[in-house]
């Protein structure tokens, strides 16, 4: 994937392979999958194909090392953003290998290796107690369910940056057992799904993560709010229209479909956009 990423908490993306398997409620609307489809190929499941890559595809880490460590910062490379990079296939296993070399011989980018399947690391990492200091470590947590399935299995891990991706958040989520241990967890991302069938996120949901966050100093990073947002007084419009429960159970959180773009990042008046600086 390419140099420069649309993604707010990258630099880049990086992608071993493509192509994977459902597991889980965030998978549902998949937008690798969407995306691979649009261009032709059949990649998800798990009787079809990955597709790999060349040479020169290989090489992009390293030229992104080398500049950075021209300009002495720091880059963010998110791996994988078309496939779970620890997701379980004979045929993975050589190029996953493969990566954890560059992993090892970029020492100016910082690898955000985000999967659903936290369960697979200890299998599949070369690496035994103490993961190199470039690599983040993170797990989506789209509901209460996944919470408790993948966070336990994340934070086995020694890792100098472990993270949360609560996108797309579906639900109502007390992270509040793992975040009252110490630096068990480092920082939250919160986001909203986006689009055609897109499922709404109550705003009571991310100010729940960012109070818990606030509460135990962890970092919190609001990413986008999706296809559906908030009208704020009026500033939104749109005819597709639903009403989400508020804390006594009324529906009368109004949330207005005007998709990704329109929608923004904006949560309760601020831009939410922690994240963490090793330098
Ligand atoms: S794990 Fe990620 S890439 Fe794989 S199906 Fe789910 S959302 Fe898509």
């Amino acid at each position: 994937m390419g140099k420069n990423s649309s993604i707010e908490w990258t630099h880049h993306t990086f992608n071993p392979w493509w192509g994977c398997t459902k597991i889980s409620d965030a998978c549902k609307y998949c937008y690798a999958e969407t995306w691979s489809k649009r261009i032709g190929k059949e990649l998800w499941g798990d009787s079809t194909e990955r597709r790999f890559f060349g040479e020169d595809h290989w090489t992009d880490p390293f030229i992104w090392d080398k500049e950075a460590s021209k300009h002495r910062i720091r880059r963010r490379v998110f791996c994988a953003s078309m496939a779970d990079v620890f997701e379980e296939r004979d045929e993975l296993r050589f190029w996953r290998d493969r990566l954890w070399g560059i992993i090892e011989k970029t020492q100016c980018l910082d690898w955000l290796l985000l999967s659903k399947r936290p369960e697979n690391i200890s299998k599949m990492i070369p690496w035994k107690s103490t993961l190199p200091a470039n690599v983040w470590l993170g797990t989506t947590v789209e509901n209460q369910q996944a919470a408790r399935k993948r966070i336990p299995e994340l934070i086995r891990h020694k890792a100098s940056v472990r993270f949360l991706s609560c996108e797309p958040l579906l639900g109502p989520i007390d992270i509040t057992p793992w975040l009252r241990k110490k630096e068990s967890i480092h920082w939250v991302i919160v986001g909203g799904e986006s689009g055609p069938h897109a499922r709404p996120m109550n705003p009571l949901w991310i100010q729940s993560i960012q109070e818990q966050c606030q509460t135990f100093n962890v970092l919190f990073h609001f990413k986008q709010w999706g296809s559906w947002r908030p009208p704020d007084n009026g500033s939104f419009h749109s005819k597709n229209q639903i009403y989400l429960p508020d804390s006594m159970g009324n529906s009368s959180i109004k949330l207005l479909k005007v998709g990704k773009k329109k929608a923004g990042r904006d949560f309760q008046g601020r831009i939410w956009n922690d994240i963490p600086n090793l330098n």
